[in-house]
């Protein structure tokens, strides 16, 4: 053989060994990005909670740079050469994703809010179109703890601003909905500005914080809290924030009512009469901080009142040695029933009404089939709770009705978010206000990550 033809045999060979395997991989990596993306357009899980990412296609060079630089994972992926939202819900708003984009192709934000009629208007005082009522932090739409606090503490020097001093009557000056980061800013600022306040949540202190998994490190940029002083670390573990926010109540005895949820806020002859599920209080001004996560779904089932039912896993290994009911087949309930089933002595079922788990991310649906597989998990399909007693639940299943013994209950079935509640109040959303000819008024969102 000639010796030209032996190198190029031999070069050939090479790149082929090389190339191919390389080709087949990204091959297969497409394929697989453009399933999980024709799945979360069928679950809506591709639409976003808050702020998003927006890529132009045109720009857009495929190199997935944005793909990785992205800490929460999962939000982004390159199908067919472009990049492409995966899982918007995922989005926390770190506007990684955009910095990382060496052409461009990508902004992080809230798009055009006059299509959105899941953001409320807000002036650029955070004020609702219902005066006197304002939103603050991710419920208006942008994520990241350092806005929450940013704007939670702007918004009452606004309401002191517009607030007449000295009053003699037992009226609140504002009462601030949601103590996570927004709301507890905002109380803060309230105390600095010797105005009459009160804070009430439907949970604890921390807000979504509080539903982190264990250890997360969240990353944050400086933000300055009233009374306190700075947040300076570029990142901080789940555990520490809390910390944090659990001292600042405790020193500054922020006047908070936790497990008290808020029903309605309506104007009643001048001032706001606010309904909660401990009560009744009047305002002059209403602080909304509370977040896009909603008030968990409930099943509507006897026993759904015991203290053994719960909404959120905080924390799998504080559950060892017993029998443990999941109800829900998403990404939050494969993970609730992963985690249980790792810990020692647990017998675990997850109870799901759909067929299979196809909604879930397929990392997700990989990890709960090799625990069924191993019989670490029981799945109960197409079945549906009826009953929870102390100790059982009983459930309906293709085979008949079924009780199984049980020390918890974990309910994960998604959240309702409280944009019925606000239409209630009068607030009025992007996507729903109208001129008088039907034709779209425009927004006053001014909305940047910046
Ligand atoms: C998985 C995940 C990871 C994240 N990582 C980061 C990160 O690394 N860095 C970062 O900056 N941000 C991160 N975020 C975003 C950040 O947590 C939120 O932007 C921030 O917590 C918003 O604060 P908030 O006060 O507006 O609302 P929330 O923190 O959601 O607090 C809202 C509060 O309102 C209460 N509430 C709701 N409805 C009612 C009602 N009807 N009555 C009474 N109380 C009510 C809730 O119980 C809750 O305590 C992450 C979010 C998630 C989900």
């Amino acid at each position: 053989m000639a010796e030209g033809t032996i190198i190029w045999t031999a070069v050939a060979i090479l790149g082929a060994g090389i190339i191919l395997p390389y080709a087949i991989q990204f091959h297969r990596r497409q394929r697989e990005a453009a399933r999980r993306q024709h799945e979360a357009r069928g679950s809506g899980h591709d639409r976003p909670r808050g702020q998003y990412p927006f890529i132009d296609p045109g720009l857009c060079i495929g190199c997935g740079g944005c793909v990785t630089a992205c800490p929460e994972g999962d939000v982004l992926d390159v199908v067919h050469g472009t990049a492409a939202v995966i899982n918007g819900q995922r989005c926390v708003g770190h506007g990684n994703c955009e910095r990382a984009c060496p052409v461009g192709a990508l902004v992080v934000g809230l798009g055009d809010t006059r299509d959105r009629d899941d953001i409320p208007i807000l002036s650029a005082e955070f004020e609702t179109t219902v005066p006197g009522l304002y939103i603050v932090g991710e419920l208006g739409g942008l994520s990241l703890i350092r806005n929450a606090v940013d704007q939670g503490k702007r918004v009452i020097g606004i309401i002191a601003g517009r607030t007449p001093t000295a009053k003699a009557d037992d009226v609140y000056d504002v009462i601030i909905a949601g103590a996570g980061p927004a709301g507890l800013s905002a109380a803060l600022g309230a105390i600095e500005k010797g105005l009459r306040y009160l804070v009430i949540d439907q949970t604890e202190i921390g807000g979504t914080v509080l539903h982190y998994p264990h250890r997360k490190l969240v990353m944050t940029q400086p933000v300055e809290i009233p009374l306190f002083g700075w947040l300076r670390k570029d990142e901080y573990s789940k555990e520490e924030l809390l910390e944090i926010w659990t001292d600042i109540v405790r020193r500054f005895r922020v006047s908070v009512r936790t497990g008290e949820r808020l029903n309605d806020a309506s104007w009643d002859g001048g001032v706001f009469r606010i309904i909660t599920s401990a009560g009744m209080y009047r305002a002059r001004n209403v602080v909304l901080a509370l977040g896009r996560r909603g008030t968990p779904r409930k099943l509507g089932v006897s026993g759904e009142d015991l203290p053994k039912v719960m909404y959120q896993l905080v924390d799998a290994r504080s559950y060892t040695e017993h029998n443990l009911l999941v109800v829900g087949g998403g990404d939050s309930a494969i993970e609730a029933a992963v985690g249980l089933a790792r810990q020692p002595g647990n017998t675990v079922w997850i109870s799901y009404r759909g067929k299979s788990f196809a909604k879930a991310k397929k990392k997700n649906e990989d990890k709960i089939r090799d625990l069924i597989d191993r019989g670490r998990i029981t799945a109960l399909f197409e079945s549906e709770v009826k009953q929870i007693s102390p100790a059982g639940v009983e459930l309906s299943t293709g085979d008949g009705r079924i009780e199984i013994p049980n020390d918890y209950v974990f309910i994960m079935i998604g959240g309702l978010p409280p944009f019925d509640m606000l239409r209630g109040a009068g607030v009025e959303f992007g996507g729903t206000r109208k001129n008088a000819d039907g034709t779209q008024r425009p927004s006053t969102v001014g909305a940047s990550l910046a």
